[in-house]
């Protein structure tokens, strides 16, 4: 079965100060314009939480830009190569019927890459996972280097809890949902310090989806130098349960069960499996997860 997940995250708003325009966007290109985001407002990782909500969650989409035309918009790479956004008018038209990955990612590697393998990160183990910012299951382009960047696999993971949650609101209504992807650098950095999320299903005036999160591009466990992707052991935050008890549930991924954040077996889970969510429990059973015996959630 298709790992899925459904998950909605309200988090306390962390955001200091007024947004200064287009700081830290790649500025001047048409999919970002109205991307008002400034990363120094945001609070540092601080092995809390995997994401914080921006502007009140309320996406920076204008009148203008919302359309129930299908579409995926790749912004041009910056002058370091970097992946700048992506944005698309999300529906069925945009939506590959088969779910199958049947072609890879090739030869395109993103700035920014520099995998190597740790004890502390479960699956295959590696500090980077090349990403898309628009979920192939989305977007249906999986060899788009415009699109592809370089991961953390605890981010990574946690976008897919929303792009899951787009596709199955997708499936249900086949309204369209406005999505942009905008990766979020320091200076000349090659690798981002996460990736700011916006969603806004546009038939439904966004009562189906609408948020703004920024995710944090980090691997508990690991420090980055985000300026060439490569890493240091630290073993900091790797308990991530413990820490994150303001989530309704936490999931194992690996073998699909709902948890109570409370719960020890909670804390247990790996930081490659866990994922967070303040979705209702009947939408995770929808989307495939069970309720652990150990708490029964
Ligand atoms: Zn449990």
């Amino acid at each position: 079965m298709k790992k899925i997940i459904i998950g909605l995250a309200v988090l306390a708003l962390i955001v200091f100060g007024g947004y200064k325009l287009f700081n830290n966007i790649s500025s001047g290109d048409a999919i970002t314009k109205s991307v008002q985001f400034d990363y120094e407002n945001v609070q540092q990782y601080d092995g809390t939480k995997a994401y914080v909500e921006v502007n009140g969650n309320k996406p920076y989409f204008t009148e203008k830009e919302l359309t129930k035309k299908a579409y995926v918009k790749y912004a041009a790479l910056d002058t370091l190569k970097r992946v700048s956004s992506t944005m698309g008018c999300i529906g069925t038209e945009t939506m590959p019927e088969d779910d199958e990955k049947k072609d890879s990612m090739g030869d395109n590697y993103p700035t920014g890459w520099n995998s190597e393998k740790y004890e502390c990160i479960d699956g295959d183990g590696y500090s980077q996972k090349r990403t898309s910012c628009i979920a192939r299951f989305l977007s249906g382009a999986y060899t788009e280097k415009r699109n592809i960047i370089t991961a953390s696999p605890f981010m990574s993971n946690n976008m897919n809890v929303y792009e899951v949650i787009i596709a199955r609101y997708i499936e249900r209504t086949s309204n369209h949902v406005m999505l942009r992807v905008t990766p979020i650098y320091k200076s000349d950095e090659l690798m981002c310090r996460g990736v700011l999320m916006e969603a806004y299903s546009v038939e439904d005036d966004g009562a189906g989806i609408c948020f703004n999160v920024f995710l944090y591009n980090a691997q508990p466990g690991i420090s980055f130098d985000y300026s060439t992707g490569k890493s240091t052991y630290t073993g900091e935050y790797l308990n991530l349960a413990k820490v994150t008890r303001d989530y309704q549930y936490i999931i194992n991924n690996g073998t699909m069960t709902i948890h109570r954040p409370d719960c020890e077996n909670a804390d247990k889970i790996g930081s490659r499996n866990i994922l967070y969510s303040n979705a209702e429990k009947e939408e995770l059973i929808g989307a495939g997860y069970t309720a652990a015996e150990c708490c029964n959630p």
